[in-house]
């Protein structure tokens, strides 16, 4: 399978180079030159196969021209060694709780199938690679966690001080190996500023390689479609039409379950559920794409004012409004109403979600008022314990902290303080 640029329909290259760059020289996304078809058979018997079985079939397609069919069941086996469990939560809603990998939010899976292609394309290579990656969460302690130690490869990422949870802090910058973090006195903005000024610093080329482990990689794209085919797997048996709400921020994950649905999988619907950042549902309102600044709310990993990945979801329906509308409803939704939803899954199903999967929900509520003969589920996409200030003091509650958190609360914390760019390219070259 080939990749081109969004940017110019052009710059074919392959799985391997689409990794390797991250985003296209001409600055756009990759996209794949076609969308495989899964056959009808395969999810005719879809409930027969183990999880590593259809992950194995899903992706085998894109990248059988650089990883071998042996060594992509490896990666696979590394990757999905945790479980994707659909809890119900009323008669016809479930969600599908993403969050049991080693830093309890989905990210992982995409972080770890990133980290072992690059670790594969780099096996036999004398020089090492080094990821260069910012974060405002979520993604540095999924991304450090998912690169510990795999050879050849050195992982820094740049993080806002003071600006991440306690949590989340601890998971970049405890783990030591292959990974740094350097602790930016600046804002999350800052951190990406400098990233992208490394990535076209001439100063540092021949020196560093320097790749990307951001969210527009295809290699932390397409493995996210394998938990909409995970739960088709489980509910097909339902025999209603599936819909899924995914709370949404930079869209990646909402584009590969729609791209599963290009490759052939029985989906109703999906509902893009939003915090108010509410460019993309104004867009399915208007039809007009108005990106701007991102507003701060209680589910931060969706503050995005500019959703990278929307393009792609542009381009599976070849940016034909009115086709995108009949498969794509998006809803935004404030703090105030996350927090009542919150209450509401545990008053009323006993269920403790974090502020993420509690969008998600309320997509899927509003959806399913005119739409009440489809079968919903959305996405848990961390733990709740990830957000633990507000939804202990939401629904008055404690929670204990699970094995992968708990293990990190006694471990030193280790940073290289940074301010400017310059010290980050004088660390690069070190
Ligand atoms: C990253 C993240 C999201 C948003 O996912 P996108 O693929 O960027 O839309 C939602 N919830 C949580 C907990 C996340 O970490």
């Amino acid at each position: 399978m080939n990749f081109y640029s969004l940017h110019t329909n052009d710059a074919k290259v392959s799985f391997k180079e689409a990794v390797i760059n991250g985003i296209a020289p001409d600055g756009g996304l990759y996209f794949p030159e076609q969308i495989p078809q899964l056959p009808a058979s395969f999810f005719d018997n879809i409930e027969g196969l183990s999880n590593l079985e259809i992950a194995f079939r899903a992706l085998f397609p894109f990248v059988k021209e650089d990883i071998p069919e042996t060594i992509l069941r490896e990666i696979l086996e590394e990757v999905l060694d945790f479980d994707f469990p659909l809890v119900p939560i009323s008669e016809h809603v479930s969600t599908l709780e993403l969050f049991n990998g080693p830093t309890m939010a989905f990210k992982d899976v995409g972080a770890r199938f990133m980290a072992n292609c690059l670790g594969y394309f780099f096996r036999d290579s004398e020089n090492k690679v080094t990821v260069l990656v910012a974060t405002s969460g979520d993604t540095g302690g999924a991304v450090a966690n998912g690169f510990l130690g795999v050879a050849g490869v050195e992982v820094v990422i740049l993080y806002p001080s003071g600006k991440v949870s306690d949590i989340q802090e601890r998971q970049l910058t405890t783990l030591g190996q292959n990974i740094t973090a350097l602790e930016v006195s600046g804002t999350f903005d800052d951190c990406q500023r400098m990233v992208k000024r490394a990535f076209v610093d001439t100063s540092l080329k021949g020196s560093v390689q320097l790749t990307s482990a951001n969210s527009i990689n295809v290699a932390r794209w397409l493995p996210q479609m394998l938990y909409f085919l995970f739960a088709y797997k489980h509910l097909k048996a339902s025999g209603k039409e599936l819909v899924f709400s995914v709370p949404s921020g930079n869209f990646g994950n909402i584009c590969a379950g729609m791209l599963a649905q290009r490759m052939g999988m029985p989906v109703r619907h999906f509902i893009a559920s939003t915090n108010v950042n509410d460019t993309v549902p104004a867009y399915m309102q208007t039809a007009i794409y108005e990106p701007k600044p991102s507003v701060a709310t209680i589910s931060n990993a969706m503050d995005v004012g500019d959703p990278s990945n929307f393009i792609r979801i542009r381009k599976l329906y070849n940016d034909d409004f009115s086709e995108l509308s009949k498969h794509l409803t998006s809803y935004s939704f404030t703090d105030k109403e996350t927090k009542e939803a919150m209450k509401n899954l545990y008053a009323k199903a006993g269920y403790v979600a974090d502020p993420h999967g509690a969008v998600g929900y309320l997509g899927l509520q509003k959806y399913r008022e005119k739409h009440p003969n489809t079968y919903g589920v959305f996405l848990e996409t961390a733990h709740p314990v990830k957000f633990l200030d507000v939804v202990s003091s939401t629904l008055n509650v404690t929670l204990s902290l699970p094995p992968q958190i708990a293990k990190i609360m006694h471990k030193e914390k280790e940073s290289v303080s940074i301010s400017e760019y310059e010290e980050l390219r004088l660390f690069l070259l070190k």
